[in-house]
């Protein structure tokens, strides 16, 4: 996954040329500004040089009527990380992007963007700019984008972060065989199973080592076939002496006959409980693949029912639903009820099986219904988009992918607004222009 780091200082930058006066001190550093070389591959094919900033090409015509807004900004790449430095009203932002895999550069970008701020700037404009960063979040980025729209988003304080042992972490590899899920399941419902019961393929003892399940032993009067006694090991059956007798046929306890049987741990049944496991296995696909521990919620509950994962990040509420079987209509319903009800703007519905048809038709026809007004071609509030990931071998893979695609999203709309410019060249030619005539004059 994409990590996106963002930083904020009360640093504002006035206008455009500061910033290419910035980048220049950071080309210096080895940071290659992307919006830079548009105007420097310009200007060289001219052969100009000198005055021309940034934004007097990039605000295109007509200029510089745009000029009094907020500059642009501009975007560098060093090494395996890329950063955008974004002014905003009253500071500017800083943005690093790097693969989780990668040691963070974000804090020595701030500390570069400083050196370089203060060895291009002069010392009266210094003296506004506070460069002391802290930490921005994507919700911040879109609000001081539009901020003519305003309100923050309401944040989510429900749910707990994930908790669950290394331990359990163990078990649920486990159960992630399919052979071992359905005789521990099948055991949660029959209570306990002997020996000749567990099916083949199924190391018992392993099973018994790592706490799944473990053994007990019956004791079963010979003359009636009830079950007078459970014993936890068979030393305690050593242990009880002869006194210890049947209240039907009065033999002693070692007498009658022993059953060995295999019952669950209670760690098993709290795993199988409302499927935990599928909870801590998407939980730890999220971890390895970057996602932060913070940003993860369990339990959150709505009328007593409960969804199962939120993943908060870059301004985006996703709604995990797991399903150890298929998932059908009845399931859509409220699921999709959940989600919007929440503010989720995905519903990601995981299952080791499949999700019915008409559930994914229903969830399709909710995202757009909640996507659009009638007769308005582009949606008119937030869309709510609904995912699914089937058949338990794809789940790895399918959650990795969904995160890489939310942030290379996040990562899209914080570069969005270089898009908005459109390429004036007018000011290269008219540098150009005016080479030709001072050089024939
Ligand atoms: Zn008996």
């Amino acid at each position: 996954m994409f990590v996106i780091e963002g930083r904020e200082a009360r640093a504002e930058i006035k206008d455009q040329e500061e910033i290419d006066r910035i980048a220049e001190k950071l080309a210096e550093k080895g940071y290659t500004k992307v919006l830079g070389s548009v105007v420097d591959a310009l200007c060289n094919a001219a052969s100009v040089r000198g005055q021309i900033t940034t934004d007097q090409i990039l605000y295109g015509r007509p200029y510089p009527r745009r000029r009094q807004g907020v500059p642009i900004g501009e975007m560098f790449f060093r090494g395996q990380s890329g950063f955008v430095a974004l002014p905003v009203r009253g500071g500017l932002q800083v943005w690093g992007f790097r693969h989780h895999t990668c040691q963070s550069t974000i804090e020595q970008f701030c500390q570069d963007f400083e050196e370089a701020a203060k060895a291009s700037l002069d010392g009266r404009r210094l003296r506004g700019m506070d460069f002391t960063w802290q930490s921005a979040s994507m919700q911040s980025a879109s609000r001081a984008r539009y901020w003519e729209e305003g309100e923050e988003a309401e944040e989510i304080e429900l749910g707990t972060l994930p908790s669950y042992t290394s331990e359990e972490v163990d078990l649920t590899k486990l159960l992630l065989h399919r052979s071992v899920r359905t005789f521990v399941l099948r055991l949660a419902q029959v209570k306990k199973a002997r020996a000749v019961d567990v099916s083949e393929g199924i190391d018992v003892q392993e099973l018994i080592d790592k706490g799944l399940i473990r053994q007990e032993y019956l004791i079963i009067c010979r003359e009636d076939s009830h079950t007078i006694s459970i014993l936890p090991s068979q030393e305690s059956l050593e242990q009880i002496g002869e006194e210890v007798r049947c209240p039907t046929c009065s033999r002693s306890f070692r007498e009658e006959l022993v059953q060995e049987i295999y019952v669950l741990t209670d760690q098993a049944r709290s795993l199988i409980s409302g499927s935990r496991w599928m909870s801590i296995w998407v939980t730890e696909i999220l971890l390895e693949n970057g996602v932060e521990k913070e940003n993860l919620r369990w339990g959150l509950e709505i009328n007593g029912e409960e969804l199962d994962i939120l993943l908060n990040i870059w301004g985006h509420k996703v709604f995990f639903e797991l399903k150890d079987r298929e998932f059908g209509l009845g399931d859509a319903y409220p699921f999709v009820y959940r989600v919007s009800r929440y503010g989720g703007s995905l519903g990601v519905v995981v299952t080791t099986d499949k999700v019915a048809k008409d559930a994914k038709r229903f969830m399709k026809e909710q995202g757009i219904r909640t996507a659009r007004l009638p007769g308005l071609p582009v949606p008119a509030f937030p869309v709510i988009d609904f995912r699914t990931i089937e058949g338990e071998s794809n789940i790895p893979k399918g959650v990795n992918d969904l995160v890489n695609e939310l942030a290379k999203s996040a990562a899209l709309t914080l570069v969005s607004r270089f898009g908005e410019f459109g390429l004036n060249v007018e000011p290269v030619v008219e540098a150009w222009l005016d080479a030709q005539i001072s050089q024939n004059a």
